[in-house]
């Protein structure tokens, strides 16, 4: 089994979360660029739909003047103005035919241009159509000419109408599509809340404590011995440090001891190696149960322990380590094959000292005093000379 499944399911639903993210913002982009081409497409039309209702304005103005001109000069002059205006208003007419209209407006568009009241295009056609033929019969021109009719009142009214509805329709679209885009960004925007809540709540949050959790464990783990369980020499000299700092920084004494289990090597021969194992778990329990809890136990290699003792001065430490090797003494160690073994322990008890330069020198002179012990026959505790008259 994978051991960071967890872990890569969770960075797996990460990177998908923050995909949806990056897809929605697209989408979003993609919505807003479509909505404001369009938008710019509605005021391009508006403008040339307003430009429509000032140019038919002009060439009935202008068609008046002309027809009333007795001045030739004067009516040639109009006659050319005329003419470039029902130019313009025709190109015009044409383009906003052709121009694609707001999605959604096609056929309101078509209803306008094509069907009654307005038939605009039909209306434009002839406006113009009357326009032409005013300037095509230049000498019979006169408020009488039958083509005024098309540019007076009620076709000029309707005209300016069908065009102001264009306006108007385009203006509505408009408005219509501002309000929908409106909705979708606050929409989109409030997914995109939900989606970056849901994923500090589903994903980071429990990635956060898994990790810590498993930091510390890493953590732990590091500074433990796998066979007792007791802190190994990594995390024994941790709290070593820490405890000689905070006796520089003016903090409690601390009794340090060294425990090595008395031929150790004849009970592995006698007994095999598994049942070593137990003794030394057996050991390492027995102490563990008597000591306090600020207590730090732990394995410096083989068959050697050491223990910190905060708040104890090297005499104090004394007392403790005769405790733990009469315990020890009198332990009975069940192996195979209904098999009891006995050991004993030698200790060195020494003190940490404000002027030693790291805990280990500490334990080199508790090792010193074990040295002795076990010279002395085993089975006994002695303090580091230095520490004595403590
Ligand atoms: P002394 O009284 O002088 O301390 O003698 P001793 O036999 O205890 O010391 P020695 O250093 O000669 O032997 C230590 C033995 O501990 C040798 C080694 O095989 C054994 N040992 C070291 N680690 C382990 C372990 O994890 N499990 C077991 N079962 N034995 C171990
Ligand atoms: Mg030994
Ligand atoms: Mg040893």
């Amino acid at each position: 089994m994978d051991p960071l499944r967890d872990e890569r399911r969770l960075a797996n639903r990460y990177i998908a979360g923050l995909l949806i993210i990056v897809l929605l913002i697209a989408g979003a982009g993609f919505l807003i660029d479509r909505l404001v081409r369009a938008e710019h497409n509605t005021a391009e039309i508006i403008e040339l739909a307003g430009r429509q209702q000032m140019l038919s304005q002009r060439i009935t103005q202008l068609a008046f003047r002309y027809a009333l001109a007795d001045n030739r000069q004067e009516a040639h002059s109009l006659h050319g103005r005329l003419s470039v205006a029902a130019r313009e208003m025709r190109r015009t007419h044409e383009t906003l035919l052709k121009s694609p209209p707001a999605p959604g407006y096609a056929d309101a568009a078509d209803t306008i241009y094509f069907d009654p009241p307005y038939r605009l295009d039909a209306r434009v056609r002839r406006f113009l159509g009357a326009v032409r033929g005013l300037l095509d019969a230049f000498d019979r021109r006169g408020l009488d000419s039958p083509y005024l009719e098309h540019l007076r009142d009620r076709e000029g009214t309707l005209l300016l109408q069908g065009l102001e509805r264009v306006v108007e329709r385009h203006v509505q679209q408009s408005q219509i599509a501002m309000d929908r885009l409106q909705w979708v960004l606050w929409g989109l925007f409030a997914t995109i809340l939900l989606i970056i809540a849901l994923l500090g709540i589903l994903i980071f949050r429990p990635a956060v404590a898994r990790l810590m959790a498993r930091t510390l464990e890493l953590h732990r783990e590091a500074g433990t011995d796998p066979l007792t369980g007791s802190q190994n020499r990594r995390g024994f000299f941790t709290w070593a440090e820490a405890l000689h700092q905070r006796l520089r920084r003016g903090g409690d004494r601390c009794a340090l001891l060294l425990l090595d289990i008395d031929y150790f090597k004849a009970i592995n021969d006698a007994h095999g190696h598994e049942a070593g194992d137990r003794v030394l778990t057996q050991v390492v329990e027995t102490c563990g149960r008597n000591l306090r809890q600020h207590d730090v136990l732990g394995r410096l290699g083989g068959e050697e322990f050491a223990i910190l003792l905060p708040g104890s001065t090297a005499r104090g430490g004394y007392g403790v380590a005769e405790k733990l090797r009469e315990l020890i003494e009198d332990l009975e160690v069940e192996v195979a094959g209904d098999r009891r073994v006995n050991c004993t322990v030698s200790v060195g008890v020494a003190e940490l000292k404000v002027e030693d330069e790291t805990p280990a020198d500490a334990v080199a002179r508790a090792d010193a005093a074990l040295y002795r012990a076990k010279q002395a026959g085993r089975n006994r505790v002695i303090i580091a000379e230095e520490d004595e008259q403590d």
